[in-house]
């Protein structure tokens, strides 16, 4: 099911596109990766998806229906140009953030507890908001979205800068999210992330859709046609194999002649008397899908 469906969209500041003509969908209970390098047109997008600044064209549709004020009860955001700038204690402004999107006073301040323990805060609840640390003031602002429990969120960059134990913990956060049901919208830089976290990913440059599918079959479509084997003993010359290099330790890289399928050489391999322990296509990194799409792009 479809969560959330941009359909031709377009945005100009003044003479300068943001966005040209942008569709995609996003299913319902998955994290989604919103790539592209600065300036592409995330923002814009998210932002139009938020309410806060209207397109020039094309529609947006959330929950099946077309956008409205009404369905950012249901929305949650994490900005990327983040601060709460603000004297009052932790848990009143949690408190406030759940009532804004409908909680009562009372559910959103046992929420607002809840959430603090779950990242590791419980201890600052009663702490004036500018006495935070970075990191702290990072995680209440997280946990500030999520504690409504959204249907669909956006976080933009949510765990830049944090330690690798904290990143963990956001990153378990979202998991649960998925098992929930609950669809997040992640826009990072971090490609590492995008591996382990999302289902599908979007990538964004200039104000175009570039690339959009599901982290594997993007992954296996950009890949070079390879595969590492680890075998005892040698590796037969095969027709299939246009290039084999032996990286050590009984592992080699092959690189597959024309159109054979990964399963016909492994197949082949076997017929041979090889004695195979491991066989893996190389999948190409996001990294370096985004890196390629951008760069032909610039060129
Ligand atoms: P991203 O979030 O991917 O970095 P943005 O959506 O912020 O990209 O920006 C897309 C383009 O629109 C960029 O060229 C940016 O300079 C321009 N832009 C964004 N916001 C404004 C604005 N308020 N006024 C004029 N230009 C803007």
């Amino acid at each position: 099911m479809t969560i959330l469906a941009f359909e031709g969209l377009s945005k100009n500041y003044g003479a300068n596109p943001a966005l040209r003509d942008v569709s995609f969908d996003v299913p319902s209970g998955e994290i989604f990766g919103l790539l592209g390098p600065n300036g592409a047109g995330k923002s814009t997008l998210i932002r139009i998806l938020m309410d806060i600044i209207r397109p020039d064209a094309g529609t947006v549709r959330v929950f099946g229906e077309p956008r409205r004020r009404e369905h950012l009860d249901r929305l949650g955001y994490l900005p990327e140009e983040r601060g709460l700038y603000t004297k009052q204690t932790v848990a009143d402004v949690m408190t406030y953030f759940g009532s804004l999107k409908g909680l009562t006073r009372g559910e959103a301040r046992r929420r607002a507890l809840e959430w603090l323990d779950r990242v590791e805060l419980a201890n600052v609840a009663g702490w004036k908001i500018n006495r935070l640390s970075k990191g702290m003031s990072q995680k209440v602002q997280i946990a500030s979205v999520l504690l409504s429990d959204p249907e669909l969120c956006v976080l933009d960059e949510p765990t830049t800068g944090l330690d690798p134990v904290n990143v963990r913990l956001v990153q378990d956060l979202l998991m649960e999210r998925r098992k929930n049901g609950r669809t997040t919208i992640l826009s990072t830089h971090q490609m590492n992330q995008v591996e382990a976290l999302c289902d599908r990913v979007a990538l964004i440059n200039k104000g175009r859709l570039m690339v959009y599918g599901e982290v594997g079959e993007v992954r296996r479509r950009y890949s070079l046609p390879e595969v590492r084997v680890r075998a005892r003993g040698a590796i037969p010359p095969l027709p299939l194999i246009a290039e084999a290099v032996h990286e050590g330790d009984s592992t080699w890289r092959l690189r597959l002649a024309d159109g054979t399928p990964p399963s016909d050489l492994l197949a082949a391999l076997v017929r041979a008397g090889a004695a195979v322990e491991r066989f893996d296509p190389l999948l190409a990194p996001i990294e370096d899908i985004f890196l390629r799409v951008v760069r032909e792009e610039r060129a």
